[in-house]
C-alpha cells in the first residue's frame, strides 16, 4: 500500500515537471527554478549540447512507452527526492 502510494506521487511529480531534451544525444536535464544545482546543471547541459536540437519537453513524454522508445538518459538526476 505504501509503495503504490509512492509509486504515485513520484508518477504525479514526473506529469509535472518540465525538461530540457536534447534529440541528438538522447539527453536531458531536469528543469527546476528553485533548485540551484539543478540551475547550474542546466546551464551546462545548454552549453554541451549548443547547436543541438533541444527542447523544453514535459518529463513524463520522455518516459519510453514502447520497448522500441527512444530511451533518455537523465544527466540531473535531482528530480526524485525534491
Ligand atoms: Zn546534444
Amino acid at each position: 500500500m505504501m509503495k503504490l502510494d509512492l509509486n504515485e506521487s513520484i508518477d504525479d511529480k514526473l506529469r509535472k515537471t518540465r525538461a530540457r531534451a536534447c534529440f541528438d544525444c538522447h539527453e536531458y536535464c531536469i528543469i527546476d527554478v528553485n533548485n540551484y544545482k539543478a540551475i547550474q546543471l542546466l546551464q551546462q547541459f545548454e552549453k554541451t549540447h549548443r547547436g543541438h536540437r533541444t527542447q523544453i519537453v514535459n518529463l513524463d513524454d520522455l518516459k519510453p512507452k514502447s520497448p522500441t522508445d527512444i530511451i533518455y538518459t537523465c544527466i540531473s538526476g535531482v528530480n526524485k527526492e525534491e
